[in-house]
């Protein structure tokens, strides 16, 4: 009889602008044994983003479908805009697959996944200084002056939640902070 594999899972979750999508797709790239899970999103793709690799973008409707028929490890509305979620399944598969997994998602969605698999681990990535933190979301020209002050009211929020995670990796430097990441999930740095 084979059992069903318990997930390693890792939850990075952190504000705004900190480098989450970096520091994630770096370890994607160069960590085989890790699997950067796909969000589902209701937003639309940013030039250059494709579907099924940065996010499976679908409509309200298909969300709403797949989050009533439990098919979300976790959701949420973030930034009071989009709905973004973790599909179960996919996770699952990942594990039997015998991968480490990583979510990076927002704290709604973190808090989630504490209830429901409070074994997992929780990492926290935080910004070298909340001045820099703006710099990086100002810098990056991605959304316009009113997204960013709403991201930056969210981002408030998040900080003050940093005591609810098992560790905090602050972002100082990509290459170093994705290091001492996979460290967490227990595989050696500069696995490729
Ligand atoms: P963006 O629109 O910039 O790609 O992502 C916005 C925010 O959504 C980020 O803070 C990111 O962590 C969060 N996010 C991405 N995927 C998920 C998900 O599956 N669930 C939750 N709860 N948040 C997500």
């Amino acid at each position: 009889m084979s059992a069903t594999r318990q997930p390693q899972v890792t939850v990075l979750a952190g504000p705004t602008a900190v480098g989450k999508g970096t520091v994630s797709t770096y370890i994607r790239d160069n960590y085989p044994d890790v699997w950067l899970s796909v969000s589902a999103t209701t937003r639309d793709p940013r030039p250059g983003e494709q579907d099924g690799v940065h996010y499976y973008f679908i409509d309200r409707d298909e969300f709403q479908r797949l989050a009533d028929t439990g098919r979300m490890l976790e959701w949420a509305v973030v930034h009071g805009k989009n709905c973004y979620g973790t599909i179960r399944d996919k996770v699952q598969a990942a594990a039997e697959d015998g991968k480490h997994v990583l979510l990076e998602i927002d704290l709604q969605g973190a808090r989630q996944v504490k209830a429901s698999m409070p074994e997992a681990k929780f990492v926290f990535l935080a910004p070298p200084s909340w001045d820099e933190l703006v710099r990086r979301l100002i810098g990056r020209g991605t959304e316009s002056p009113e997204e960013q002050q709403r991201r930056l009211e969210t981002a408030k929020l998040e900080l003050a939640a940093e005591s609810e995670f098992d560790v905090t990796i602050v972002n100082d430097d990509v290459r170093r902070a994705a290091d001492e990441l996979v460290g967490l999930m227990g595989l050696a740095p500069h696995q490729r």
